[in-house]
């Protein structure tokens, strides 16, 4: 099989004309006789022994293939991706913030990084005593008392809110059956509640993109065991009858359950516990800055009121009298473990060290997210259609309502912008709003970044009058044109054969 040979002057390119050519899959680098590895013959009883009949002699198609050519495969996989290292990552709902390098530090210091899960207690108090400090500022930042870090993601940080609210409830004789969600939340909501065994009703927005008092009202029967709700919306808007929304809930005996993925708008500036909100998670990989997906797994750490605090995972993480520090398993109420251990705990030590770095100015975090949407939105305004046009928090939701009457979609323009070097914002996302496009810049962005962005989104609208086609076509610049994503999502073949 012949294999293209890279020069590293075919490699080098420039980020918005990413190298054309098809990436060879790894198999297809594979070449008789190559290795990645030899170790000499065995010299000791092989005590292992496995069974003959469990040994093949032979793969059929077995990949041969050598380090150096496993190391150059990935990287320039790698290169061909997108990150928030390269440029603006303006997906909105997910905050891809920069991750400061000083948190990457702080996790691979040997204490932590090396640290094992089942270590005794006296030798673990260092990296205990980091949890507990990490729950103490999460505490103080939404203002709830207790918080636990073991979810390990936004969604897994729902479904153990929402067993909480379900086992406070039967402990107090109040089962219920129904949660309500407003109809602009994301679809891990009605998943989490669904699946702690609930049956969603479904909240239809006022028209200004916000809870309509009136509907809640009459949603909220005492079979209603909590409301969830994003604060701010997935529009970006804030719930500004917050208070009303909180008494409403509470005088029927249920729980304000609060999606805090959202909490890069208003951290270190306003507390969740101090506006009615019971129970809510937060994502340490948006608002705390520990990387995305691939950079790293996720965390999704949920602060409770006193009264779900009987419940919480066990174990939690508990001070001594004498300052040292225990797991405590005795927790006879709790609705018991969520994961191994304590949680992603990398991601503990990077969401701290990002705390810790702001101090008491973290507040200056959600002003300037909430002030850089607001730069992108007024750069945009009469360029691209906002359905809901109440004051914006941390990020902005236009549609293509304009473009679609020219005969170009939301998914157009998003292709086109990987031509002028950005990554795509959210699209179609929230269900309300058709054809979304929803912008999240975050407060890590300069003004001359979001200026070309609005320029590039600018330039496209004109394309969409001027050249409708040219979008429509999009991207030109990609080794991969237009996938297939029905195909992609029905026909799901992702084994490799020779
Ligand atoms: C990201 C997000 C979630 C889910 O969080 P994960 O960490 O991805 O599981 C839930 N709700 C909203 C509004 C989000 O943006």
């Amino acid at each position: 099989m012949s294999v293209e040979v890279e020069t590293p002057a075919a490699v080098a390119r420039d980020p918005r004309r990413p190298d054309p050519r098809p990436l060879p899959l790894v198999f297809e680098r594979s070449g008789e006789g190559k290795i990645g590895y030899s170790l000499p013959p065995l010299d000791v009883p092989d005590t292992i022994g496995i069974p003959e009949a469990l040994c093949r002699a032979e793969v059929a198609g077995e990949t041969q293939i050598s380090e150096v050519d496993v190391a150059r495969h990935f990287t320039r996989l790698s290169q061909r991706n997108f990150s928030i290292d390269q440029g603006l990552y303006p997906l909105g709902s997910c905050t891809m913030k920069h991750n400061p390098r000083t948190n990457e530090e702080m996790a691979r210091l040997p204490g932590f990084a090396a640290a094992h899960p089942l270590a005794p207690e006296a030798l673990s108090q260092g990296t205990l005593e980091l949890a507990w400090l990490l729950e103490r500022a999460l505490a103080e930042l939404t203002g709830l008392p207790r918080v636990t870090l073991q979810p390990s993601a936004g969604a897994q940080g729902e479904l153990a809110g929402i067993l909480l609210v379900r086992k406070a409830l039967e402990r107090t004789g109040r089962a219920r059956k129904t949660v309500l969600i407003p109809d602009s939340a994301h679809g891990t909501n009605p998943a989490s509640a669904h699946f702690a065994g609930y049956t969603v009703r479904e909240l239809k927005s006022n028209p200004r993109g916000t809870i309509d008092l009136d509907v809640l009202e009459k949603a909220m029967t005492d079979d209603v065991a909590a409301l969830m709700l994003t604060v701010p919306n997935t529009l970006g808007i804030f719930e500004d009858k917050i208070l009303d929304i909180a008494r409403i809930v509470h005088a029927k005996g249920g729980y304000l359950y609060c999606d805090g993925a959202n909490f890069n708008a208003y951290v270190g500036v306003a507390k969740p516990g101090l506006m009615g909100i019971d129970v809510m998670h937060m994502n340490l990989h948006k608002t705390f800055s520990t990387p995305h997906g691939g950079g790293g797994p996720g965390s999704g750490p949920v602060a409770v009121t006193q009264s779900l605090v009987p419940y919480l995972p066990r174990p939690t993480v508990e001070r001594r009298a004498d300052g040292t520090f225990f797991l405590d398993y005795d927790r006879p109420e709790s609705i018991g473990r969520l994961r191994t251990f304590l949680g992603n705990y990398g991601m503990f030590v990077r969401a701290l060290s990002y705390i810790a770095a702001y101090g008491n100015r973290i507040g200056e975090v959600a002003r300037g997210a909430v002030l850089n949407a607001n730069y992108i939105r007024a750069g945009l305004s009469g360029v691209y259609h906002l359905k809901y046009d109440g004051p914006s928090m941390h990020e902005v939701v236009f549609s293509d309502k304009k473009q679609s009457e020219l005969g170009v979609s939301n998914v157009d323009i998003a292709k086109r912008l990987m031509d002028y070097g950005f990554h795509p914002p959210t699209m179609s996302f929230p269900l309300i709003v058709h054809g979304a496009l929803m912008i999240e810049p975050t407060e890590t962005e300069g003004k001359p970044v979001l200026d070309a962005f609005i320029k590039a989104m600018r330039e496209i609208a004109r394309e969409c009058e001027e050249s409708p086609d040219l979008v429509r076509g999009a991207p030109h610049t990609t080794p991969v044109k237009r996938v297939d994503e029905v195909g992609a999502a029905r026909n799901l073949v992702l084994r490799w054969r020779p």
